[in-house]
């Protein structure tokens, strides 16, 4: 079995003379989501300054022509709207999500670098919780029409009682390494010459260190000898939460060469760290875009050399 922390001494440490890596989009929520208030009909009804983040049918947001998010009144919303309760902002202003398909909105995977991170965070919590309603709004169980409760946070079948809460799908991405060497991959789909960490879904019955020497095997059969905890990602595409952690191999071993999954991957190999740093620079790679927790790993892997 791998341990859950490398034997390994630290890498050296991220040279500050470099440019750190780019934020984490979606990680930087600032409100209080308030939870006790989503039984309180009345005292909901009379929060202040209540607006609302709309969701379009893509994944897409309402913004400003600044480019920030641009939440509505709720006073302008049909009176019969639906409203999910995200929260209360630092002003102690309610905060709701409302599904506005179809309407003229920018896409939130456009968008997620450019975004101020607290609204980011914000736009990822409305577009989950708004794409999770517009799947459940039947019984999982007998089919039956589900009704909101909790401000939009359960739906309840009234026909067998069954309860739906929101989902989020919990998924890692490693960065498999040996010493001065990591492991990147071109996925199917991917824009070409896009080079990636190895990623997947954690299975039911799994723990996410698991999942990364699971994934890590069949994707490359590259065997992971400890894994370690790095941060993690939400990200509402539909419903992830993406769990980052470096992969080791074992040290005293002969580094295994990748055999790809070729259902899966295009292409697999060891990059020794200056030639990736060499490759990215002169652009004859691409990374996965800023603010998705696949380029924080991987440049925070090359700035430490
Ligand atoms: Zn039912």
């Amino acid at each position: 079995m791998p341990h859950n922390r490398t034997p390994m001494a630290d890498p050296a440490p991220v040279d500050e003379h470099l440019e750190a890596p780019p934020a984490i989009a979606f990680a930087g929520a600032t409100l209080d989501r308030a939870a006790h208030l989503r039984d309180d009909s009345e005292r909901l009804r009379a929060l202040e300054n209540p607006r609302a983040v709309l969701v379009g049918t893509g994944q897409e947001i309402a913004v400003t022509g600044a480019g920030t998010l641009a939440l509505a009144p709720v006073a302008d919303l049909p009176s019969d709207a639906v409203l999910t309760f995200l929260g209360l902002d630092r002003s102690g202003g309610a905060v709701f999500a409302y599904d506005a398909a179809p309407a003229e909105l920018a896409s939130l995977r456009s968008l997620m670098a450019e975004l101020d991170p607290a609204e980011a965070a914000l736009a990822a919590y409305a577009v989950g919780m708004i794409g999770w309603h517009r799947v459940h709004r039947h019984c999982g169980r007998c089919g039956h029409a589900t009704k909101v409760e909790q401000a939009g946070h359960r739906r309840r079948c009234p026909n067998c009682g069954l309860m739906q809460f929101p989902r989020t799908d919990p998924a890692v991405t490693m960065l498999v390494q040996n010493r001065d060497q990591c492991l990147l991959s071109r996925r199917h789909g991917a824009p070409e010459n896009r080079w990636s960490a190895l990623a997947g879904f954690v299975e039911p019955g799994e723990t996410p260190e698991a999942a990364v020497v699971r994934e890590a095997c069949e994707e490359t059969g590259v065997p992971i000898h400890a894994v370690e905890y790095v941060t993690s990602q939400p990200w509402p595409f539909p419903a992830a939460l993406m769990i980052g952690f470096w992969a080791f191999v074992d040290p005293e071993r002969e580094t295994t060469a990748p055999t790809p999954e070729p259902s899966e991957l295009v292409e697999a190999r060891w990059w020794d760290r200056a030639e990736l740093a060499d490759a990215v620079e002169n652009d004859r790679i691409v990374l996965p875009p800023p603010g998705t927790i696949g380029n924080y790993l991987i440049s925070t892997w090359v700035a430490r050399g």
